[in-house]
């Protein structure tokens, strides 16, 4: 079985038992009516990621009347999360406001819980904390946690996968992931206690060292990217802004079950990057199986006993609860995530594609060719999607299927340098540009990481802090 880390938010559970509550005294689920002076279509997109926001970007907004329900108030750039984890990037740097477009769309900062393919509506749950209206206690409570439902004439399902924990007990309570720029900030002010924790002058060398181990589990691009973040910054500012005796304790250990890491590399890649690590120091333990996690220490079949001061997990993807709840629909058999057709339409139970639904990014898998979850498929999924519905709007046709380029990826491995993989179509090794290492692919990295900025307050603050943190090292302070 599957399970899923984000735990619910304190407060989804506070809204949750109140709507349990509502239901007890007998309140039905709020609806929201709408005025009709507006005979636009409503578009309803579902999350603020790499797909949803795309998609809300480039949509004519003037024709459509967009409803974006997120319980995120920002979009991720999530490629640049690994740097604002370690300092080399603000956070600011890596997210956008939904904000910026209204009052022209009507955003609502909530999950969605419920589809209702035949009724097309969906029900939705407020992320916000619940706030008192009256003085009245309980029931002020009950009024503004209210499930509320909303109904769409087109809809976008863009809510992404959660993080994968196999199951493996104590994962979830005391593991930290990188999703989102809260994550981020957390694993920041973490890696910055261990070293004021391990400063302390009572601690033995023992406690120190357990304290400075740095364990990553899930040998992905996103666990040796931040693998390698961090190790930029004990060689850089840990070193010149602590004691020496300190750093030399802090480890960095990269963990995975698989025989190597970066399996969707090229091997040729993945041997340079592995060597490449282990020259800079990084330990890279493969074939390992971890097998439960207290807090401060973690079971590893093939090691025993291991103490951490903190724990970075990054093992895949899980299905999103609410993929996970959506019935009568075609599921991908592996990844529960939505079939859709190669006009991205979710799939019904039926085979028969809807016309009104589709979905892009990390939720959703085409059925002739799966592609990978990462950024630059949902992305041009969004402007597909884009195009589609820019044309539904004017009452034209767009029959052309999504196709997918692919422009390579890339992975930071530390020191300034990079991996590029980009296959060939036609399965050869030849041609221009296909791989690169070392200095060249970092260029690369960073080059296409800034074109891919979306706002030009971030075309202008990423390159900023870059040439900033370089000159003056990052910042240590922990909030
Ligand atoms: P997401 O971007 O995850 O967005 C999902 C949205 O849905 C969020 O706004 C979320 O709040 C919202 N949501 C969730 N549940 C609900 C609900 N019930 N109702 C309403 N809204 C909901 N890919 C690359 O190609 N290149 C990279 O370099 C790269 N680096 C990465 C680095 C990190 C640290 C991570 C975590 C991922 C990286 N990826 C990269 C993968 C890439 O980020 C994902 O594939 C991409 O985010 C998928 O986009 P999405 O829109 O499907 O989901």
């Amino acid at each position: 079985m599957l399970s899923v880390t984000r735990t619910q938010p304190l407060f989804r559970q506070v809204a949750a038992d109140t709507l349990q509550a509502r239901k007890n005294f007998g309140i039905g689920v709020r609806k929201l009516s709408w005025p009709s002076t507006r005979h636009r279509q409503r578009l309803v997109i579902l999350g603020s990621g790499w797909g949803g926001y795309g998609l809300l970007r480039g949509v004519d907004r003037s024709r459509w009347d967009v409803v974006v329900i997120s319980p995120n108030t920002y979009f991720n750039f999530t490629p640049l999360l690994a740097g604002c984890a370690v300092g080399t990037l603000e956070f600011r740097c890596a997210i956008e406001p939904v904000r910026r477009y209204s009052p022209e769309i009507t955003y609502y900062q909530a999950w969605c819980d419920e589809i209702d393919f035949k009724q097309k509506t969906l029900k939705c749950m407020p992320a916000t904390q619940p706030v008192a209206k009256s003085t009245t206690g309980i029931e002020s409570q009950v009024e503004t946690s209210a499930q509320f439902s909303i109904p769409y004439d087109k809809l976008v399902i863009a809510v992404g996968a959660y993080s994968q924990t196999f199951d493996v007990p104590g994962v979830k309570e005391h593991a930290h992931f990188l999703k989102d720029a809260r994550d981020a900030r957390r694993i920041r002010s973490r890696i910055l206690e261990c070293f004021e924790q391990a400063n302390q002058p009572f601690l033995s060398d023992i406690e120190r060292r357990n304290l400075l181990n740095f364990c990553i589990v899930g040998g992905g691009p996103t666990g040796v990217e931040f693998s390698a973040e961090l190790h930029d910054l004990l060689h850089t500012d840990i070193q010149r802004h602590y004691p020496r005796s300190l750093a030399r304790l802090a480890k960095i250990t990269l963990y995975d079950v698989a025989p190597n890491i970066l399996g969707t590399f090229d091997q040729s890649l993945r041997k340079y990057t592995e060597k490449t690590l282990a020259r800079e120091g990084l330990r890279i333990l493969t074939s390992h199986h971890v097998e439960k996690v207290e807090a401060g220490k973690m079971w590893v079949k093939e090691q025993g006993e291991v103490p951490f001061g903190m724990l970075v997990w990054s093992t895949g993807l899980a299905p999103n609860p609410l993929i996970k709840s959506i019935r009568g629909v075609e599921k991908h058999p592996q990844t529960s995530s939505l079939i859709t057709d190669d006009h991205l339409n979710v799939i019904m139970e039926d085979g028969t594609p809807n016309p009104d639904v589709w979905t892009i990014g990390d939720a959703g898998t085409i059925k002739e060719s799966p592609l990978p979850a990462t950024a630059q498929v949902a992305n041009q999924k969004a402007k597909y999607l884009v195009k589609k519905l820019n044309k539904l709007s004017k009452d034209q046709e767009h029959t052309v299927p999504f196709e997918f380029h692919n422009q390579g990826s890339l992975a930071y491995i530390g020191n300034w340098k990079a991996i590029y993989d980009r296959p060939n179509p036609d399965g050869t090794e030849e041609g221009f540009m296909t791989k690169e290492t070392g200095r060249v692919a970092w260029l690369l990295w960073r080059s296409a990481y800034f074109t891919m900025t979306l706002s030009w307050r971030n075309k202008i603050l990423v390159p900023a802090y870059w040439f900033l943190n370089w000159i003056f090292g990052r910042d240590l302070t922990r909030f």
